[in-house]
């Protein structure tokens, strides 16, 4: 069976131009960096900026600035804009043709960056190279997968260009879905279920085709653990409606699109005995621990990232899996791939990414001050703010993430993800991150679990209209919490931001006292609908940590949605 695999892809080579492309990670920067300018220095943006054909790290450095996205949103938008799709030598020699979006949970609207063929082959060598490695630890046989992964909403833009996200432009790629096949396995729900349009449909029948083939299932991924723990919850509330089509044989009312439908009609036929099968495990487990194994018994691994705003979902996708091991999958955003896991048995909460230096260049600016850094030159230990050079059009552009340097593999970094870096909670002298937050509502949370409450997902916000302004913090939380404990809740919150500012501010009243706010069940599914109906996918959805003052609508849904709320006592 293995050597089915291999087949497909070609494990020792592949991890051989890994070592070899690590090994001589300054050198493969440059030629790469050499590549994407010798390609594209003629494009519009480029040549104004006088490299004048220099294709050299300094050269380049000296005349290209470092910029974020509101800088090149404008070539952007041109891109996606000229009429007649002719949009060579704007940003790229060859012509952009497709434009993708971004989950775009920081900034509350998805960014628009260009997308083409070189990011799809990248694609593809980081899954090859992430798959040898992680087969080798723990090896797949002819199976199938259950991949929760859905595609957005695809339009065009006023120029003809296709947008939608780059996991859509990926799943629809031929290429592409070779390399998914060979390495995650053929998908257990057909095309129609992946493109279905409603994700609410997608989801009920990925979750039927799981279970109709529930003994093939050797493992279960999606783009983000969020969607595979929220498929979860889904299940174990609508488990008995999936049941209940088994056994009939057909699929319920509920999912209306014609083409999944018919889809969904060549895999069902009644099965009474899956029915009982499930029905007895659904009855039988006792708060839903240790789901995916029981569900799927010949399942290896779990599989997606879960890493910087997806560790909050780590302890409930564990308690689904019981036993089973979770992977961290690899590092990469819309605008370019950046690091791949090739430590596959560490623990989610301990995945670093090496840095693979053929698929983009790389700069790298201290968080403690100084100038960007190459590829090589970065120290182990240290925080920097990711900045990317890539095949697609984008030069010295910040990324908004922070890594930590994890140490070296071979001659290059192997990166922690630290977290967004314009994610702050900050009032006054105090700056409270992405990973600030989730550690105090984790701390916090323990104060509910004495009544079997979790949180479910949480966001905040600064709240400025009274005076001291205070930060707020929103819960969605599994169920009902007295009042003594969610006051015990909101007090170890305030308690648990421990960054000297904020202390400081806090004793003084200079910050005020901290609010946790309770919404209603169902309340981060509607914030996940939003995003949708903005052209997101699930896929991709990442839950906004920090509401800034701008996102009026995000607002609206948290305020309209809250049960309770209480104000610290701390200090
Ligand atoms: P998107 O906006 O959907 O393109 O998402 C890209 C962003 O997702 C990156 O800039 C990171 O902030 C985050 N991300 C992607 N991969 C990882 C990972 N392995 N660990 C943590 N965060 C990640």
């Amino acid at each position: 069976m293995l050597e089915k695999m291999q087949e497909r892809v070609d494990m020792e080579a592949v991890m051989e131009e890994f070592e070899s492309l690590t090994m001589d990670a300054g050198r493969v920067q440059r030629e790469t960096l050499q590549r994407i300018l010798e390609e594209n220095g003629g494009c519009e943006y480029l040549s104004r900026l006088g490299l004048n054909g220099r294709t050299d790290p300094q050269s380049f450095k000296a005349c290209v600035p470092i910029v974020t996205h509101a800088d090149i949103e404008p070539y952007i938008r041109r891109i996606a804009d000229d009429d007649g799709g002719d949009n060579s030598s704007i940003i790229t020699a060859k012509p952009i043709p497709a434009i993708s979006l971004s989950s775009g949970t920081t900034q509350g609207k998805p960014k628009y960056l260009p997308f083409n063929d070189e990011l799809v082959e990248n694609t593809m060598q980081i899954y090859k190279t992430s798959f040898a490695f992680r087969n080798r630890e723990y090896p797949i046989d002819n199976g199938k997968a259950l991949q929760l992964i859905y595609s957005s909403k695809q339009f065009k833009t006023k120029g003809g260009l296709r947008a939608g996200t780059a996991t859509t432009h990926l799943f629809s790629s031929a290429e592409f879905k070779q390399t998914l096949r060979a390495t995650q396995r053929p998908c257990c729900s057909p095309d129609e279920v992946i493109f279905g349009g409603d994700y609410h449909h997608s989801l009920y029948c990925h979750l039927l085709c799981g279970l109709i083939f529930r003994h093939q299932v050797q493992l279960i991924s999606s783009t983000f653990a969020h969607s595979i723990v929220h498929a979860f919850r889904t299940f174990e509330q609508i488990w008995h409606h999936l049941v209940a089509d088994i056994r009939r044989g057909s699929l319920s009312s509920r999912v209306t699109s014609a083409p999944i439908r018919s889809a969904m009609a060549k895999l069902l036929k009644p099965d009474p005995d899956l029915a009982d099968a499930i029905q007895s495990k659904c009855t039988s487990l006792s708060n839903w621990y240790g789901l995916i194994p029981e569900l799927f018994p010949n399942v290896k691994y779990v599989y997606g990232i879960m890493t910087g705003s997806m560790e909050p979902y780590i302890k409930k996708l564990r308690h689904y899996a019981g036993e089973i091991p979770l992977i961290s999958a690899d590092y990469g955003a819309s605008e370019g791939w950046i690091g791949v896991n090739v430590n596959p048995a560490l623990p989610p909460e301990e995945a670093t990414f090496v840095v693979l230096p053929n698929v983009g260049y790389f700069e790298f600016i201290p968080l403690d001050g100084g100038a960007a850094v190459g590829l090589t030159e970065v120290e182990v230990g240290k925080e920097y703010e990711v900045v990317t050079t890539s095949f697609a059009g984008l030069y010295r552009y910040k990324l908004g993430d922070v890594v930590r340097v994890a140490g070296f593999r071979n001659g290059a970094p192997e990166l922690r993800f630290v977290c967004r870096r314009n994610v702050v909670l900050s009032v006054n002298v105090d700056k409270n991150t992405e990973t600030d937050l989730q550690a105090a509502v984790e701390a916090a949370a323990r104060a509910a679990a004495a009544e079997k409450v979790e949180v479910v997902d949480y966001t905040s916000c600064v709240d400025a209209s009274s005076e001291p302004a205070r930060y707020v913090v929103f819960w969605e939380m599994s169920g009902g919490a007295s009042d003594e404990v969610v006051e015990e809740c909101c007090n170890r919150l305030d308690r648990s931001f421990e960054e000297a500012g904020y202390v400081a501010m806090r004793k003084i009243n200079g910050i005020g006292p901290l609010e946790l706010r309770i919404l209603r069940r169902g309340t981060f599914q509607k914030v996940m609908d939003h995003f949708v109906g903005l052209g997101g996918a699930v896929s991709q959805f990442k839950t906004p940590r920090c509401v800034g003052a701008d996102n009026g609508k995000l607002m609206q849904i948290l305020a309209a949605n809250v049960v309770k709320s209480c104000f610290s006592t701390a200090y």
